[in-house]
C-alpha cells in the first residue's frame, strides 16, 4: 500500500520529457527518485524473505511428512509381525490349554491393537497436513482407503433430511421430489447396532425449476461409517471401563457385527487426533488456577517385543476450587511418562505460577526452586505416617499426633465450601495454635526417642516438610491435604487392576488424554460418553477460537432421544445357534468394514 502510494507521488515527475531547468524541481526529483529506489529495495528484501520463508515451510511440511510417511511404513511392518504371531500362538492356543499362552496372546493383541491406533493417528495427521499443503492432497486422498457398504442383516432406519425452507427460496414456488442422495452411519445402540440411512430428498421448484437440498450430515471422521456415539462408546469403553479394543471387538461380533482391528484402529486414531485442540484447551484451563494439586501414580506398561512389562508413570494435575469457594469449573490434566525423572514434573510445569500442593516427591523440589511456584504440603502423607504405626504397635505418641491431626481436620470440615478469608481467618484463630504446639511438642519427642525409631522417621517427616505442611494456614486457598489428586488418580488405578498394562509409551500418551477429558467430564458431573459423542459431532466443524466452548462445563448436552422403546432386533432373541450362524455370515459380508 504504501509503495504505491509513493510511486502514485513520484509518476507525474517522471513524466518529464527531460530533466527539468529549475535546480530546486531537480533536486526535489532526485531526492524522491532514491527515496523509491530505497522503498523498492526493502520491499524486494521482504519479498526474498518471505519467499525464503516459505520454501522453508514447504520444506519442513515436505520433511515431516515424509517422517510420518516413514514411522507409518514401520509401524504397518510391526502390524504385520504381530498379526503372524499372535495367529502363530492362536493355532498352538487351539490344540492345547494354556493360561500363560493366552495371556502372552492378550498382552500381544494389546500391543497391536496401539500399532492400530497409532495407523489411523498417523493417518488423521497426515490428512491434517495434505490439506495444509494442497499440492498433495491429490496423491494422499488416493492412499486412504474406501468404504465398503455396511452388512444387509443390520437393522436399518430412515431420517430424512429435508431443507430448511418448505418452498423455492428464490420465487416461493411449490417443490416437488426429484430424487435423493442416501449415506448410511453405523450406530450403536446399547444391546445392538442400527443402520441409520441419511436420505436427503432433491427438490425441485415448479415455477423456476431451481434444486435444493439439505445439506449432507456431518461424520466425526472423514470417509468412515461410525456415528459419534458409536466413536465415543468404544473410546469410554476402552479408557474408563478398561476393555481394550480385541475384547469390545467379541462383544460386538456377538452382536452380530464383526469389525476388523485395522477399522476399530483408524476410528480410536482418528477420534484422538479430533481431540487433541480440546486438550490444549482443557490445558489451558487447568494451568490458569492460583492453585494446583498434582500426584503421580506407577502404572504397567508393555516392553514392545518382549511380552514384559515395565513400570511407567502417569501424572495428574488438577484443579479444584469448590473447597474454597471459587468459581473455576473444576479440571484434570494427566500425562504419561515412561519413568519417574524429576524432568517430567518440571516440564509439565515449566510455565506455571502459582501453589502447588503435592506429597513430598523430591522430584517436584526443582521445580519449587524456580521461586514461581510456592509448596504445600499435605497432613494426609504426614498422618498417615503415624497412622500405620499406631495400626500396628499403638503408642502414647502416635496417638498425640493422630489426635492433633484430627483435630485439625474437624476445623477444615467447618469451614469447608467458604471463602479463602474466612477460611484463612478460622484457621490462624483455631488451627495454628494446635499447630504449633504440635511442632514444640514433636521437637521434645525426637529429645527421648531412640534415632532409628520408626516413631522418629515419622516426626522427622513432618518436621522435615513443615513450611509446606502449615502453609495452608496463611492462604485460605490451600486445602490440608492433597486429596483432590488422589482422587484423580483413583479411577486409574482402579482400571489398573482390570486392565493390568498399557500397551505401549504412545498408547499411554492418549490414555492421559482421555483420562483427562472423560476425567474432567465427570468432575463436572457432565455424562462422559454422552459428553463425548456431542464433541464428537461438532468439534470438526469447530473455529480454533471456539473450541473452548466445547469443554465440559460449557456444553449443553441435547436431551435424550426417546429410544428407549425402540423395537429390538430379532437377532438379539435368536438362539445360540442361529446367532453363530449370524456371526459368521456378518464375518463373510464384512471381512473389512
Ligand atoms: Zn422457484
Amino acid at each position: 500500500m504504501y509503495l504505491w502510494g509513493l510511486i502514485g507521488k513520484i509518476t507525474p515527475m517522471q513524466a518529464y520529457a527531460s530533466p527539468p531547468e529549475n535546480i530546486n524541481e531537480l533536486k526535489a526529483l532526485l531526492a524522491a527518485q532514491s527515496a523509491m529506489l530505497q522503498v523498492l529495495a526493502c520491499e524486494r528484501d521482504s519479498l526474498r524473505t518471505e519467499s525464503e520463508l516459505l520454501r522453508t515451510e514447504s520444506a519442513e511440511l515436505r520433511a515431516e511428512t515424509e517422517l510420518l510417511k516413514q514411522s507409518k511404513q514401520n509401524n504397518l511392518e510391526e502390524i504385520k509381525r504381530l498379526t503372524l504371531l499372535i495367529a502363530k500362538l492362536q493355532r498352538q492356543l487351539f490344540g492345547q490349554k494354556s493360561e500363560r499362552l493366552a495371556a502372552q496372546i492378550g498382552q500381544l493383541q494389546l500391543e497391536l491393537e496401539e500399532l492400530q491406533i497409532n495407523e489411523g493417528e498417523l493417518q488423521s495427521r497426515l490428512q491434517k497436513l495434505s490439506a495444509n499443503s494442497k499440492r498433495t492432497v491429490a496423491s494422499q486422498e488416493r492412499s486412504y482407503p474406501s468404504r465398503n457398504p455396511l452388512p444387509e442383516h443390520l437393522v436399518r432406519e430412515r431420517n430424512e433430511i429435508l431443507p430448511e425452507s418448505a418452498s423455492c427460496t428464490d420465487c416461493g414456488g411449490e417443490l416437488f421430489r426429484l430424487g435423493e442422495d442416501m449415506s448410511e452411519t453405523l450406530q450403536w445402540v446399547p444391546g445392538y447396532f442400527k443402520v441409520v440411512q441419511h436420505v436427503r430428498p432433491k427438490l425441485s421448484c415448479r415455477a423456476c425449476q431451481s434444486i435444493t437440498q439439505a445439506p449432507a450430515p456431518h461424520r466425526p471422521i472423514a470417509r468412515s461409517h461410525a456415528s459419534a456415539e458409536l466413536l465415543s462408546h468404544i473410546m469410554v469403553g476402552k479408557y474408563l471401563d478398561h476393555l481394550p479394543l480385541y475384547r469390545q471387538r467379541e462383544i460386538f461380533a456377538r452382536q452380530g457385527l464383526r469389525i476388523s482391528d485395522s477399522t476399530m484402529g483408524d476410528w480410536v486414531g482418528g477420534v484422538h487426533s479430533l481431540l487433541e485442540p480440546l486438550l490444549d484447551e482443557l490445558k489451558k484451563h487447568v494451568f490458569a488456577a492460583a492453585k494446583l494439586h498434582a500426584d503421580d501414580t506407577p502404572i504397567r506398561v508393555l516392553a514392545p517385543g518382549s511380552g514384559k512389562t515395565r513400570i511407567a508413570r502417569l501424572w495428574v494435575y488438577a484443579r479444584d476450587d469448590r473447597p474454597s469457594g471459587g468459581p473455576g469449573p473444576p479440571a484434570v490434566w494427566f500425562r504419561y511418562s515412561p519413568d519417574r525423572k524429576s524432568i517430567h514434573p518440571q516440564t509439565h510445569l515449566e510455565n506455571y505460577e502459582g501453589i502447588l500442593q503435592a506429597d513430598a516427591y523430591a522430584g517436584f523440589n526443582a521445580v519449587y526452586a524456580s521461586g514461581r511456584i510456592a509448596e504445600a504440603g499435605c497432613w494426609a502423607h504426614a498422618r498417615r505416617k503415624f497412622y500405620d504405626l499406631h495400626a500396628l504397635n499403638a503408642s502414647a505418641v502416635t496417638e498425640h499426633a493422630l489426635h492433633v491431626i484430627s483435630a485439625l481436620y474437624d476445623i477444615e470440615r467447618s469451614v469447608r465450601g467458604q471463602q479463602p478469608e474466612q477460611r484463612r481467618s478460622a484457621r490462624q484463630a483455631q488451627s495454628k495454635r494446635l499447630v504449633e504446639e504440635l511442632h514444640q511438642w514433636m521437637h521434645e519427642q525426637l529429645q527421648s526417642l531412640s534415632k532409628k525409631s520408626t516413631t522418629a522417621d515419622a516426626i522427622r517427616y513432618a518436621l522435615n516438610h513443615w513450611k509446606a505442611l502449615t502453609r495452608f494456614l496463611e492462604d485460605g486457598r490451600i486445602e490440608i491435604d492433597n486429596n483432590t489428586a488422589e482422587r484423580a488418580l483413583r479411577s486409574v488405578a482402579l482400571g489398573r487392576k482390570n486392565y493390568l498394562f498399557l500397551g505401549s509409551d504412545n498408547g499411554g500418551d492418549r490414555a492421559a488424554t482421555l483420562y483427562s477429558l472423560l476425567g474432567t467430564a465427570k468432575l463436572n458431573d457432565v455424562n462422559p460418553e454422552r459428553y463425548l459423542t456431542h464433541v464428537l459431532n461438532v468439534i470438526s466443524d469447530c473455529k480454533v477460537n471456539k473450541v473452548h466452548e466445547l469443554l465440559p462445563w460449557n456444553v449443553r448436552l441435547p436431551a435424550l432421544a426417546q429410544s428407549a422403546c425402540e423395537p429390538k432386533p430379532a437377532a438379539l432373541e435368536a438362539t445360540a445357534e442361529e446367532a453363530t450362524a449370524e456371526e459368521a455370515t456378518a464375518e463373510e459380508a464384512q471381512a473389512d468394514l
